[in-house]
């Protein structure tokens, strides 16, 4: 048995915003738009979308202020504001922080909630519509049900499920990632390449969820050699679709023990989003190598690779020199892990002294 749904109207291809203005007619008169301080000016992603709602007549209210890994406060101080000024929908440009940010906006702008409801609900009102135009290829952000926060309370990245805030509508256009800074580039490649992978891996896998990991690992592993050389506009749009791909398969099976381990790396070590997953990946392969040894060889004659040593020389060759962590850092990251929700997705997942091995073999143990 399987479901599958999925709400977001999905538009790909070069110039699909001015090409599909009029589809925003549909989600309101007055925008909000919410993107971080400096890309979405750069890359065109906010002047296309400026121009498609100029051309049929919705005005906007422009929010600049995401940061990556976006805080509570930063959504609230937003909300405000798309409270104040009466607007009828959200737009979000930029990564998956922008996009995760003008999700929770959407929450918030017809919702009065503290802290821990923002997360769990109830949610008295329906949201605000969401569309989002991606401009990193790697969270899949554009298509999930998902909006993750910095959680100072908690001291992790919390997440917002609810299937409210799946975007209406999301335009994807491969050239606003052309620019991307190599760093960007892979680390986002690398948490589409663990969506994929994790939602191969995880119990809610279903036989259709699995058609867009295995074609999303696939496109994976023909950009892996390209990505750190400055992939062509080709490359560019193949990594957007298979980290929508990989979207649409988390969307459905959730992410496993390997996010649940990467908040901590991003949380309190500053490292990017799809580093930190990056970092644990290979060692969590071999973790899981033992009972799933068919489901892991799928995986990397799909990235086509032969071995987990050779998919781990190859993270190694993208992240480069791998991050320190402390005896303390092992064992709070641990107990984190170990209380995520999302770490019962796992097939099987780690105990708490498995979670700190995989963490001491993974990065460069210092004590
Ligand atoms: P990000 O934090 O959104 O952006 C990283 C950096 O890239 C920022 O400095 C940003 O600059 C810059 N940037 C973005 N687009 C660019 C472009 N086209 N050209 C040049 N620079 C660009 O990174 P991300 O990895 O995409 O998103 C990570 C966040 O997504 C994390 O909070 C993670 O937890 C979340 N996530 C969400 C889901 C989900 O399903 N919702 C899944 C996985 C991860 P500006 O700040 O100036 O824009
Ligand atoms: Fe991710």
């Amino acid at each position: 048995m399987f479901r599958f749904a999925l709400p977001t109207k999905i538009i790909f291809g070069k110039k699909c915003v001015k090409e599909h203005a009029a589809e925003l007619h549909t989600l309101g008169k007055k925008a909000f738009i919410v993107t971080g301080k400096y890309s979405a000016k750069l890359n065109g992603s906010l002047l296309d979308i400026q121009e498609a709602l100029e051309s049929i007549g919705i005005s906007y209210i422009l929010f600049d202020q995401i940061t990556s890994n976006p805080t509570i406060d930063q959504v609230r101080a937003a909300a405000q504001i798309a409270r104040e000024k009466k607007v009828d929908f959200v737009i979000g440009i930029g990564g998956g922080s922008p996009l995760d940010a003008a999700k929770a906006i959407a929450v918030l702008a017809t919702n009065e909630l503290d802290d821990q409801q923002l997360f769990t609900g109830p949610y008295p009102q329906p949201f605000l519509p969401v569309a989002a135009v991606p401009t990193t290829a790697g969270t899949g952000s554009e298509v999930t049900q998902y909006s993750i926060l910095s959680n100072a309370n908690l001291e992790t990245k919390t997440s917002i499920a609810h299937n409210g805030i799946f975007p209406k509508l999301a335009f994807l256009d491969a050239r606003y990632t052309a620019k991307l800074p190599k760093r960007v580039t892979i680390h986002t490649a690398v948490d589409a390449l663990s969506h994929s992978l994790e939602g191969y891996l995880s119990v809610k896998a279903t036989t259709f969820s699995n058609i867009f990991a295995e074609k999303s690992l696939q496109l994976l592993g023909e950009c892996l050699p390209y990505i750190s050389k400055d992939p062509t506009l080709e490359i560019r749009e193949k990594l957007l679709y298979a980290s929508m791909l990989g979207g649409i398969v988390i969307a459905h099976t959730g992410t496993t023990a390997v996010h649940s381990m990467g908040y901590s790396l991003t949380y309190f070590k500053g490292i990017d989003h799809g580093r930190a997953n990056g970092l644990l990946l290979a060692e969590y392969l071999r973790f899981l190598d033992v009972s799933y040894h068919e489901k892991i060889h799928t995986i990397l004659q799909l990235l086509h690779m032969k071995t987990i040593d050779e998919f781990a020389a190859k993270m190694h060759h993208l992240l480069g020199e791998t991050d320190t962590i402390t005896a303390e850092e092992v064992k709070l990251f641990s107990e984190k892990a170990a209380g995520a929700a999302n770490i019962a997705n796992t097939l099987l997942p780690p105990t708490e002294q498995e979670l700190a091995a995989i963490f001491q073999k993974s990065l460069k143990f210092v004590s």
